[in-house]
């Protein structure tokens, strides 16, 4: 039925993929065509949003619910452009194969703190490459990111080994994949999501927009209500020009005990005498390697003097 305006009633629906003027909102399973009033901005995949049907199809959304969580990308000119919304958890792929880099592992999860309301978790995949020997060197190295409290889980695209227990990780959340290029991400979102391929047909067809659903950000929905957001610009995710120095120590939250004790208050944690991190590192309290990886990627900070 339709009211005056003709738009038929408020109806809430996620949204799947976003194309600017247009959004592909999913409401009570039917993927929808929909106009996006002006005044909301730009919505991201995974914004939950209030819609209403037109007459012919498609609809028009009318609200965006507040986000729980916002991961935002520079677009082609550089200005912030909202990706993925309502994200609970990231997931930070490594692997041994190209290499397991633990700078980049630390990089990564600094910018994952650094979106409010998400948590980060680390998967190590190809397991299956690894003899015995080879696993307990790889686990001795990721043991300080279990330490800090990081989950972790060992997968396989090819054995299948921890597919399980990633779909439990995503039961009824929303996450994404990030990582290195080479180290498995697009094989274990084609495992996750085994009808993907079938799912970006009939979104192609919602959309009208062909091929243009293989590059934006799109919500896979999974059974239980989670789901997984997936596109190139997602998985190669990186760390924000704008980071604080707050925004970095919060990227290392081992250190939170031992900030705010150092002898000088503008301690920089190099070799300043009385430095409370320095010490904790050198009493194995925290990992003196992410302490330099700290130092790294303070050097690479604009505002910070
Ligand atoms: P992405 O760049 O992170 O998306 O990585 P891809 O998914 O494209 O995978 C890169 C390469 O690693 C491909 O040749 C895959 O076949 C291979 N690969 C992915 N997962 C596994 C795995 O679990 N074990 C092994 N041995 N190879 C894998
Ligand atoms: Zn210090």
């Amino acid at each position: 039925s339709l009211e005056e305006d003709g738009l038929g009633p408020e109806r809430p629906g996620r949204v799947i993929a976003n194309f600017g003027p247009a959004a592909v909102v999913e409401g009570e399973g039917d993927l929808e065509r929909c106009a996006v009033r002006q005044n909301l901005g730009t919505l991201a995949a995974g914004d939950r949003v209030v819609w209403r049907p037109g007459v012919h199809g498609g609809g028009v959304v009318v609200a965006v619910q507040p986000r729980r969580s916002l991961l935002s990308r520079p677009d082609y000119s550089g200005r912030l452009k909202p990706v993925a919304a309502n994200l609970d958890q990231v997931g930070v792929v490594v692997a041994p194969r190209p290499i397991l880099n633990e700078f980049l592992i630390d990089r990564y999860l600094v910018a994952i703190h650094a979106i409010e309301g998400v948590k980060p978790l680390i998967v190590l995949n190809k397991v299956d490459l690894l003899d015995r020997e080879q696993r307990l060197e790889m686990d001795a190295r990721l043991e300080t990111y279990q330490r800090i409290g990081y989950p972790l889980i060992h997968a396989s695209t090819k054995t299948v080994r921890g597919l399980d227990e990633l779909r439990r990780w995503l039961a009824g959340r929303t996450g994404v994949l990030v990582g290195q290029s080479g180290v498995g991400k697009s094989s274990l979102v084609n495992a996750l999501l085994p009808g993907r391929e079938v799912r970006t047909q009939a979104l192609s067809r919602a959309t009208g927009m062909g091929t243009h659903t293989t590059t934006t950000a799109t919500l896979y929905p999974l059974p239980d209500g989670g789901g997984l957001i997936d596109s190139p610009g997602v998985r190669s995710f990186e760390l924000s020009q704008e980071l604080t120095l707050v925004d970095l120590e919060r990227g290392f939250p081992e250190f939170a005990p031992y900030l705010g004790q150092c002898r000088f208050s503008n301690c920089a944690h190099g070799l300043d005498p009385g430095c409370a991190l320095q010490q904790a590192a050198a009493q194995g309290a925290i990992d003196p390697r992410r302490l330099e990886s700290y130092h790294q990627l303070r050097l690479s900070l604009k505002a910070v003097p």
